[in-house]
């Protein structure tokens, strides 16, 4: 891991926003790593990856999903992950919910938009997320707890784009707070920032950023 980089991006980041370090791919010496100098907040992209992960390191470690999640991966991470950042469908949430009432669980979820200019990118419209937290069945949901919202901007260098996408990520959880959180003070994250736009998504109001090649080096995904 670049140490020099790791510890500049803690030192600059305001004290209200968290850092996941993204060590997707990365071997567990590299996880080790960052945890010696404190970090105990990791993203993973993959089911089998994180679950191999968690069981071979330290148990202080809190686990954040952060890629698409599939149901049929769910049951990999359900005993321990921290937080999924990437719900993208009311029935993702729906056998979440049923997975966590198994192991007798309240798991930690965000509910993850779609902002980007890219169609491919995984997420909720608006009308959407609207629509399930209107759904009477959302309300019966016991076993998961909404914390807030996450996103990725655009892969463009136009920083006004980037600018544009984080800012309508805020507008969004401001709503949600109003229309249907207001009463739920765990309510309270914007994931959003990675390696190329953690700033902006900091001056756009995040409260996590995900990042990984800048600690950890480029990922190499010949083997996923
Ligand atoms: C891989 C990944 C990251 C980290 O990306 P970097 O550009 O390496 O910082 C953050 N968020 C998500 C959802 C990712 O898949």
């Amino acid at each position: 891991m670049n140490q020099e980089v790791y510890k500049e991006i803690l030192s600059e980041i305001p004290e209200n926003v968290q850092l996941i370090a993204v060590s997707k791919t990365k071997p567990n010496s590299e996880v080790e790593a960052a945890y010696a100098l404190g970090q105990r907040h990791f993203g993973e992209n993959w089911a089998q990856e994180v679950k191999q992960k968690q069981e071979d390191l330290p148990k202080d470690i809190c686990w954040h999903f952060i890629g698409h999640l599939q149901t049929n991966k769910i049951k990999y991470i359900i005993p321990f992950v921290h937080l999924i950042h990437s719900i993208d469908s009311f029935k993702l949430l729906m056998e979440v919910n049923k997975l966590a009432q198994k192991h007798q669980r309240i798991v930690g979820c965000l509910l993850q938009f779609h902002v980007a200019t890219e169609e491919t990118k995984f997420g909720f419209s608006m009308d959407e997320c609207l629509e399930m937290l209107q759904d009477p069945r959302f309300s019966e949901l016991k076993n998961v707890e909404i914390r807030g919202i996450m996103g990725m901007a655009s892969l463009t260098d136009d920083q006004t784009q980037i600018h544009h996408d984080f800012h309508q990520l805020h507008d969004y959880f401001h709503l949600m707070t109003e229309k249907f959180f207001a009463n739920q003070d765990s309510f309270k994250e914007i994931s959003m920032g990675m390696t190329d736009d953690y700033k902006i998504a900091i001056e756009e109001g995040s409260t996590m950023i995900r990042v990984g090649s800048a600690i950890f080096g480029k990922r190499n995904y010949a083997n996923k």
